[in-house]
């Protein structure tokens, strides 16, 4: 079984009720969260394994010092375990020493690893190079065993991937559900970001059971814009609901 819910669904702006995208994963007795943004007491709730940093970008990392802090305050004393990709290490070693979280008297242990094939518990985490920045990574979540499992693929940020097949491990085929980074409609795509249609072509690709946007715009209207784009091709595509767990 594996859970996931997210913290927040927007991209960089955020608005009432709906922070930068970050998500929480969890199968019952571990839990990791994918960036470190908004609503982190629910990270701090779930007394966090592990948190992944995507990539460099601000909306993904700023609130980490925020969350180290909440877990030392919350007299943590497990390891904390930081996955992501080595170009981003010392720009979240940064962070961390920027407000000297290590030097706060019985703080746990800080360990990193670089995101390539990982566990947290039982769940399986395999990354994946995005096309988004030189260091931009994507994942996919199971549960045990890869190929016999329930299976998630988060793309995080991305442009269109020109081969998937390529890029990403073959059992990601039949997926039970595909978390797409949608940014914009078509008519606006910005380089290293996707839109609707992207995100169902991918699905359609993949043959993912269930297809969820995220990395959305401001505003309702901006957001099933994209909805309605991306539902022309894969027609049953949702968008998140904020602080909804979902079990997989
Ligand atoms: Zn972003
Ligand atoms: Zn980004």
């Amino acid at each position: 079984m594996l859970k996931f819910v997210f913290l927040g669904a927007n991209g960089s702006l955020q608005e009432r009720g709906n922070g930068n995208t970050s998500l929480l994963f969890s199968n019952g007795t571990s839990s990791f969260l994918v960036d470190v943004s908004v609503n982190i007491h629910a990270a701090v709730e779930a007394n966090v394994d592990a948190v992944v940093i995507t990539h460099e970008h601000i909306d993904h990392m700023y609130a980490l010092p925020s969350l180290l802090h909440q877990l030392w305050l919350s007299k943590r004393t497990k390891p904390l375990t930081i996955m992501c990709p080595d170009g981003v290490r010392s720009m979240v070693n940064g962070l961390i020493d920027n407000f000297a979280i290590r030097s706060k008297n019985g703080i746990f242990d800080i360990v990193f690893e670089t995101a390539g094939h990982n566990s947290v518990g039982s769940m399986e985490l395999e990354f994946f190079k995005t096309v988004h920045t030189p260091n931009s990574v994507g994942l996919v979540v199971s549960e045990g065993s890869c190929e016999a499992s329930k299976r998630i693929v988060y793309t995080c940020d991305t442009a269109p991937m020109e081969n998937p097949r390529e890029v990403l491990p073959q059992y990601v085929f039949g997926a039970d559900v595909l978390i797409h980074e949608t940014n914009s409609v078509c008519n606006v795509r910005k380089p290293d970001h996707s839109c609707g249609l992207d995100a169902a072509k991918l699905a359609n690709e993949l043959g993912a059971k269930r297809l969820v946007i995220c990395h959305l715009p401001k505003g309702d209207d901006a957001k099933h814009a994209i909805l309605k784009e991306a539902c022309s091709l894969y027609p049953n595509a949702e968008l998140p609901e904020v602080l909804k767990e979902e079990t997989v």
